[in-house]
């Protein structure tokens, strides 16, 4: 609690000292893949800055206090939604003391509102049985029409928001769609050798990937999106991945190494670290740049 009271004492004194009538639309996003799109969108017109690093699991994101004076200067939050956020999005959201950007509010774009949603259980599913995906796969953002989705309804917004920029931002949108169409034909190209290839994935956060792809997804690490395996899971996996030739496990870089590394050696198979946000490496600077990374390292393992 005072921690929070701490917290609300900062967004004041920085509310209070912000310089008047800035001219940039401020949009934060939950992940740095949004972050690029909104960059590419909204051109000079939008300053951006995203709540989490490449690097980092964005389920579990730390709430420090820089976050919510970020939050508080917001037009705009870009966030994943289908609960991936839901740890630590929310108290931010209070803590920011901002309506502009409230649940149901212009400023706050849920990205996955328009997105066909994979994965969505067939039965009432809640986090108190574990599984962290309990409205469906979140981790959409990579699959190109998925992100042309994003793409879109970010404008859409920035629009509303700031209707002097509409021009500017249908522009940005039109440039991000001509070099998607042109990146998405090379892509599908270099991947054309991996439609039917069986994988393991650590987390279930392949989906959108596979299915564009073509992969075929035999098993997962995790026995329901979130919990970590028991032993007897492992055991049975392995077997399965022998009977199945599966060479590779999908894995991202903040999951354990360790476990990948030894279902993969007794499975005669491979660990795949893979990255799944702009930012994951360095060399990682935007979302051509990630979905050029991901088939690369499919293709190459
Ligand atoms: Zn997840």
């Amino acid at each position: 609690m005072r921690a929070i009271v701490a917290l609300l004492s900062l967004v004041g004194v920085v509310a209070g000292s912000a310089g008047r009538a800035e001219a940039k639309v401020h949009v934060v996003t939950t992940i740095e893949t949004f972050a690029d799109l909104a960059r590419k969108v909204g051109g000079d017109r939008v300053e951006v800055k995203s709540l989490s690093r490449g690097y980092m699991d964005p389920h579990f994101v730390e709430a420090k206090p820089s976050l919510v004076i970020d939050l508080n200067r917001a037009d705009l939050i870009v966030h994943v939604g289908l609960e991936l956020e839901i740890g630590w999005l929310p108290p931010l959201l209070l803590g920011s003391r901002n309506e502009k950007i409230a649940l149901g509010q212009p400023g706050n774009l849920d990205a996955s509102s328009q997105i066909p949603v994979l994965d969505v259980p067939t039965t009432r599913v809640d986090r108190s049985m574990g599984d962290i995906h309990p409205q469906g796969n979140p981790h959409y953002w990579i699959a190109p029409d998925d992100a042309l989705i994003v793409a879109r309804e970010i404008a859409q917004r920035l629009e509303q928001i700031d209707p002097s920029g509409t021009a500017e931002y249908r522009a940005g949108l039109k440039r991000f769609e001509d070099e998607l169409a042109k990146r998405r034909v090379e892509w599908e190209k270099r991947a054309a050798p991996l439609k039917g290839m069986k994988v393991v994935t650590y987390h279930k956060s392949w989906s959108y990937v596979s299915k564009w792809l073509g992969l075929q997804e035999v098993g997962y690490v995790e026995p329901k999106p979130g919990i970590p395996a028991p032993p007897s899971h492992i055991a049975w996996l392995i077997g399965l991945m022998r009977r199945e030739a599966v060479k590779v496990i999908l894995m991202e870089s903040f999951y354990p190494r360790n476990t990948v590394e030894l279902v993969a050696q007794k499975a005669g198979a491979k660990a795949l670290v893979m990255p799944s946000d702009v930012g994951a490496t360095p060399e990682i600077k935007d979302y051509f740049a990630l979905v050029d990374a991901v088939v690369q390292k499919l293709v190459a393992q």
